[in-house]
């Protein structure tokens, strides 16, 4: 059971049916179509369709109450004892209802922001926590106005540590999922140009990053990616902790080493870590989980192994093994500038390939910013890459780019899928390795398929 609905009673003041009785809810649901037993259902109004009209069959599917906007009429059917809350506002009343709840259980709370790296950072860290604590976490990438409400709404009663991912696209967004969940601990994994679009420059986006201490604890403490200045100059709060590669940083990753299914790193704690995630990236997630598991009291080895046993929600980074026994890294469920340059200095350190081909396509929602940005990836590739190959409207600029500067590169533009892909034939190889990169509306995971399930 999380809660009673006569516990609802204290904050949703205006209710019918038997409310008032100690009925059990066992959990919240906005989906009226999943069989959830002893639910309380929520009603969510989207452009598209109104839970509300749904009601008949969320009470079929087992809830047991319902949060209701007081402008609609109630339907017939209900029994009249059945509670219904009435409110204003459901997603309101949702977001409500999951600061209470958090209240009501006070975990410590970890919150995660950032432009890359949310997703594998909350991972990490839970997996850390999980060695030590009762600990529950944001389920995928559930990160937004309404998934961090039902993250914390799933939360177990005896729940000891909680882990939320919070992401956004517009200011306000991460001020109000800080202030609701009011976390212990803090973190910003990095600042990139993801959704420039919409908060103006990489000000904007640090800024916005930032909202993020707004329901901090006033004692609580701020992790930050310290090898970005930006972070640090806007920040105004004393309890922050530095990691980066820098020796100015508090937590300093020093000796990176990435090879075919690992990243090892030496801490300034004296300590070495092994992540099986690929790219000198994930060393700087490991080091925020690390240096929150210190600050819990987790012992060093127990955050070793909890490090390298760590199975992610999904391997967003994962090297595959192709027709002729090609190695394909497919990472083609997002791309913004920093993640793609990521990636690349991933393909750069790694050895025992002859050839290292980069198959890059366009990345979203970077309005005016489009072609700089696409034309920054060039800064990173170097003559250790053999082969670029490019596909859409702005990726084009990454391949005039190179092109200009690294001769010895075999570069080449493509306007379809097909073309691309005869091209890729003579790189089809045991010796070679493949980086497949776009935004998800490039539907790149179509090479992949075809590469890894001919
Ligand atoms: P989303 O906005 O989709 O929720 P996210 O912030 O959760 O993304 P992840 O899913 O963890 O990010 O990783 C997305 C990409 O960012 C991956 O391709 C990964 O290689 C890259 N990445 C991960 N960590 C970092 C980092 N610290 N700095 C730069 N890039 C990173
Ligand atoms: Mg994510």
């Amino acid at each position: 059971m999380l809660f009673t609905t006569k516990w609802l009673t204290t904050f949703l003041t205006d209710y019918q049916g038997a409310a008032q009785d100690a009925i059990a809810v066992d959990a919240v649901t906005t989906d009226s179509r999943q069989e959830v037993k002893k639910a309380l259902f929520i009603p969510l109004e989207g452009e598209k369709f109104d839970g509300h009209d749904y009601v008949k069959q969320a009470f079929d599917n087992g809830a047991v109450a319902v949060i209701w906007n007081k402008q609609r009429p109630l339907p017939r059917f209900l029994p009249t004892d059945f509670p219904v809350f009435f409110v204003e506002d459901t997603l309101t009343a949702l977001q409500t209802l999951a600061e209470n709840y958090r209240d009501k259980i006070d975990p410590t709370v970890i919150a995660i922001t950032g432009s890359n790296g949310k997703t594998t950072t909350k991972d990490i860290v839970a997996a850390v926590m999980k060695s030590s604590y009762r600990t529950h976490y944001t389920n995928g990438n559930f990160n937004n106005h309404i998934g961090v409400p039902l993250t914390i709404l799933s939360m177990p009663i005896e729940t000891e540590v909680l882990v939320l991912e919070m992401g956004m696209n517009h200011f306000g967004e991460i001020e109000q999922l800080s202030i609701l969940s009011k976390p212990d601990f803090a973190i910003i994994t990095n600042i990139g140009e993801s959704h420039i679009e919409y908060l103006g420059s990489r000000e904007g986006i640090a800024k916005a990053k930032l909202e993020i201490t707004q329901g901090l604890k006033q004692n609580g403490l701020l992790l930050i990616d310290g090898d970005e200045p930006l972070i640090e100059s806007m920040h105004k709060r004393d309890n922050v902790i530095t990691c980066g590669f820098e020796n100015s940083n508090d937590v300093i990753i020093e000796s990176v080493r990435t090879n075919h299914n690992e990243t090892v790193f030496n801490l300034s704690d004296g300590h070495v870590y092994h992540i099986p995630l690929l790219g000198k990236h994930h060393a700087k997630n490991a080091a925020y989980a690390v240096a929150l598991g210190s600050r819990l009291g987790i012992d060093k080895d127990v955050i070793k192994q909890a490090l390298q046993t760590l199975t992610l929600t999904s391997m967003r980074f994962e090297i595959m093994t192709g027709t002729n026994d090609v190695s394909v890294i497919n990472d083609a469920y997002n791309a913004s500038p920093t993640s793609m340059k990521a990636a690349i200095e991933v393909v750069k350190q790694m050895t025992g390939f002859t050839d290292k081909v980069l198959v890059l396509g366009d990345m979203f929602e970077l309005g005016d910013y489009a072609n700089e940005l696409h034309r920054s990836v060039a800064a990173v590739i170097d003559d250790s890459i053999t082969v670029l190959f490019t596909l859409g409207e702005h990726a084009e600029e990454i391949t005039k780019a190179v092109e200009q500067h690294h001769p010895n590169i075999t570069c080449n533009h493509f306007t379809s899928q097909e073309a691309l892909t005869d091209a890729l034939g003579p790189y089809l190889k045991k010796d070679a390795l493949l980086l497949f990169k776009a935004s998800r509306g490039m539907q790149f995971e179509s090479f992949v398929n075809a590469i890894i399930h001919p």
